[in-house]
């Protein structure tokens, strides 16, 4: 392939650069209609109107990549967090708890023409406790004469307030170069990764489908809680627990076991806990309630797992609840719609009874050596050359695009860059994920496969 004039090395070496690696996040906070989800959709570049049919519910979408001076990051829109749903204080303390728990640093945006508020002032209280870097947006000054209202803002104690109109653009580049000097490099997990800490596994699923009950069974009496950051206020939010011989760390066990007392939101505010948590684990446990029929949000959070890239576990809960018929159903129904994670290790338990709790653990590592799997450039073209000889791309308006070759610019999840003579189709690319995933197994892991095509 040298021929073709890449050097694989190199470009590699550019995607690494170019962000092919975890995100710091930034959460995007403030009370409801101060024009959150206006600002993120201006850093985004999204044109889509900001109306939904019922606010909050229906949004179940709250990460973005979004880049800003050649650095990428991941931004949370929490702007559907609304106070219909919630409840002004209950939105507002979400927010400012996921700013605490998976952010890396926070644009808390106040509405300079009302000012600052009870409830902003409540907002900073709790921010100031998260000990996360905050920049202060001073939203709605669509023009000069709106500046005094922004300088006003300075009262809050939250520094510098930024000037901005997320609704005309004016003074979000400003905004953004403050964000990018607090924002790190890489989020804050990394380093502890780095460190050779714990494994984090989150522990996922919709209410009632046996989190708490399961994490109850696997940390029996020799729970230990961790605080991360001695000596703050705040709630511990992981804990610890040894399975099968090593220590684990389950991310947001405080998320899990506080029961939420909420009705109408409560499904919305149970999403945003999986957000948080997958944002900070490397594997997902998805909690699945066999007993009943797999349902819209089962789904959900399935593809929020697969989405935010990590490595998948299924347990199918309440096994002891099951009969034959169910059985069969429940079968039925994973083939329908759990097709999308078809390569995630499956265990049956009961965290009532305890059965099969000792498969938990070796399924786990199964999609965590999976998520990290490397296949060497070498390799990985021998087995591209071979598929595509005898199974080449279908000729389209007289041309058929050819893979010239292919590197894997990551893990965790495996990342694959594919360079080609021409666009390939997505079924064209499914049938390359399918045969990569037969070939070398990637057991409990998403794969992501992008194609450039040379000019
Ligand atoms: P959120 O609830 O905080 O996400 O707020 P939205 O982004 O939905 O905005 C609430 C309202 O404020 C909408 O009608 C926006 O068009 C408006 N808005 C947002 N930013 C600005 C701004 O910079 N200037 C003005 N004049 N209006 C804005
Ligand atoms: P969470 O909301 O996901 O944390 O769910 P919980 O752990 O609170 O469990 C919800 C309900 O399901 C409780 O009544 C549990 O006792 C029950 N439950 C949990 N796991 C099992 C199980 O394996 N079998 C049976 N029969 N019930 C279970």
């Amino acid at each position: 392939a040298a021929e073709e004039g890449f050097d694989l090395e190199e470009v590699a070496d550019d995607l690494a650069a170019a962000g092919h690696g975890p995100l710091p996040v930034l959460a995007v906070v403030g009370r409801p209609n101060v024009g959150k989800s206006t600002l993120v959709n201006r850093i985004i570049g999204r044109r889509e109107a900001v109306v939904e049919d019922r606010p909050g519910v229906t949004r179940d979408r709250v990460t973005y990549e979004a880049h800003w001076n050649g650095r990428r990051f991941k931004i949370v829109d929490t702007g559907g967090w609304e106070q219909d749903v919630l409840g002004i204080d209950a939105s507002v303390a979400a927010q400012a708890e996921f700013a605490i728990e998976a952010a890396d640093a926070v644009v808390f945006v106040v509405d300079s023409t009302v000012g600052a508020t009870d409830t902003d002032e409540a907002v900073v209280k709790l921010l100031r406790r998260a000990g996360k870097p905050v920049v202060l947006c001073a939203n709605k000054v669509d023009g000069p004469s709106g500046e005094a209202d922004a300088a006003m803002l300075w009262s809050l104690g939250l520094g510098e307030p930024y000037p901005v109109s997320s609704l005309h653009g004016r003074g979000t580049g400003d905004l953004l170069d403050a964000v990018l000097e607090v924002l790190p490099q890489a989020p804050a997990q990394t380093f502890g990764e780095a460190l050779g800490g714990p494994r984090r596994v989150a522990l996922i699923g919709r209410p009632n489908v046996g989190k708490s009950s399961l994490l109850n069974k696997v940390a029996g009496e020799e729970r230990v809680v961790v605080n991360e950051l001695a000596g703050t206020t705040r709630d511990p939010v992981d804990e610890l627990i040894q399975l099968g011989g090593k220590t684990w760390k389950f991310v947001d066990t405080a998320g899990i076991r506080r029961r939420v007392h909420l009705t109408e939101g409560a499904d919305y505010y149970a999403s945003l806990r999986t957000a948080a948590a997958l944002e900070k684990a490397e594997v997902a446990v998805i909690l699945v309630d066999a007993s009943e029929t797999l349902s819209v949000q089962d789904t959900r959070i399935v593809s929020m797992a697969v989405d935010a890239g990590r490595a998948c576990v299924i347990a199918y809960n309440k096994w002891d609840q099951l009969d034959e018929e169910r059985r069969y159903y429940l079968e039925r129904e994973i083939e329908q719609d759990l097709v999308q994670v078809q390569w995630a290790p499956r265990v049956n338990v009961s965290a009532l009874t305890g059965r099969h709790m000792e498969k938990l653990v070796p399924a786990i590592e199964t999609a965590l050596a999976g998520w990290e799997t490397r296949i060497p450039t070498g390799r990985l073209n021998a087995f591209l050359g071979e598929l595509v000889a005898a199974h080449p791309h279908p000729i389209r308006g007289g041309k058929q695009p050819r893979i010239l070759f292919g590197t894997q610019a990551g893990t965790k999840p495996p990342r694959f860059v594919l360079f080609a003579s021409g666009f390939l189709e997505a079924g064209y690319r499914r049938f390359i994920e399918r045969r990569l995933r037969e070939e070398f197994g990637f057991e409990g892991t998403p794969i992501q496969i992008s194609v450039r095509v040379r000019e």
